[in-house]
């Protein structure tokens, strides 16, 4: 059993290891979950100095195609998958012990994370959890990509896939984060990625590591594995974007639409909502300072 009481802050059961590729260095990598009582999910590097990198927009290094989180010169990649596992599933707080520099790929969905979870399960611990509720719609925009967060009663997702490619087209998936629907209908949905980006990502020092075995490569005019769904795409864009908006730090209740957008996308979000409750929280406690202007 792994739901937990929802009124309550958890941590895993027991630690557990996941072994694999690093997909953007194609190392060999590794990464350890274990127990931990405060603190929120945050990362440790085994071969580098004992620095933490909590998983906070504050740690969000870069976006090139991946999460990275840093603290400093410390630096730990690929973190989504996890973190989107770990958020689903309900898990506030976990040290996260990482062998190189990016998570293992696995099968390049959130498969083998759930599984992980489901085996060691979780353990309540005595503080009650915090949500963070929208007071207002938050909305944001790059390109011809935005999302739209609107307040809700539970955090659920949709998401809207839109490319101009034969293969692909148009998908629109809506989920409800909660652990059963997650580890369902969202954590098996795998990475996918165009064949004509291959090259172009090697050259940039990406997507090393990727194959057939972690993600799922779009031809011209085939798709060059069985899809576990036909909206699979959609549904890993909701996997990642899950894993990018943990990095609130805190649980979030909002019903989160988006219209194309990807980690950078994600990451403005995230920005924008921690930035007005911050201005909430100043209202709240400046209130001798209110006016109308
Ligand atoms: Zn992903």
């Amino acid at each position: 059993m792994y739901t937990s009481n929802l009124d309550l802050q958890t941590t895993v059961r027991d630690s557990f290891t996941l072994r694999g590729v690093g997909i953007h260095s194609g190392e060999a990598v590794a990464v350890t979950v274990q127990p931990a009582c405060e603190g929120g999910i945050r990362f440790h590097r085994a071969d580098q100095p004992a620095v933490s990198i909590p998983a906070h927009l504050s740690s969000l290094q870069a976006t090139p195609r991946c999460t990275v989180l840093a603290a400093g010169e410390i630096r730990v990649a690929t973190t989504e998958h996890l973190l989107s596992a770990l958020w689903a599933l309900g898990v506030d707080h976990a040290r996260v012990l990482v062998e190189g520099d990016e998570l293992p790929a696995l099968d390049g969905s959130a498969l083998e994370y759930v599984q992980a979870l489901q085996r060691v399960g979780l353990r309540d611990l005595d503080q009650p959890r915090e949500w963070l509720d929208l007071a207002q719609p938050v909305w944001v925009r790059q390109g011809d990509a935005s999302i739209l967060a609107l307040p809700a009663p539970a955090f659920k997702v949709t998401y809207v896939l839109e490319y101009d490619h034969p293969m692909v087209g148009t998908q629109v998936v809506s989920a409800d984060v909660d652990p059963g629907t997650f580890a369902e209908q969202v954590a098996p949905a795998r990475t996918f990625g165009f064949l004509e980006w291959a090259e172009e990502l090697r050259k940039r020092g990406l997507a090393r590591g990727a194959s057939l075995e972690n993600t799922v490569v779009i031809a011209p005019d085939r798709i060059l594995s069985p899809l576990r769904f036909a909206d699979e795409f959609a549904r890993h864009k909701i996997l990642d974007m899950i894993g990018d908006l943990a990095l609130l730090g805190r649980r979030l209740r909002a019903h989160v639409i988006a219209v194309r957008g990807g980690h950078a996308l994600n990451a403005s979000l995230v920005g924008r909502i921690l930035e007005l409750c911050q201005l909430d929280g100043a209202t709240r406690s400046g209130s001798s300072h209110e006016s109308a202007g």
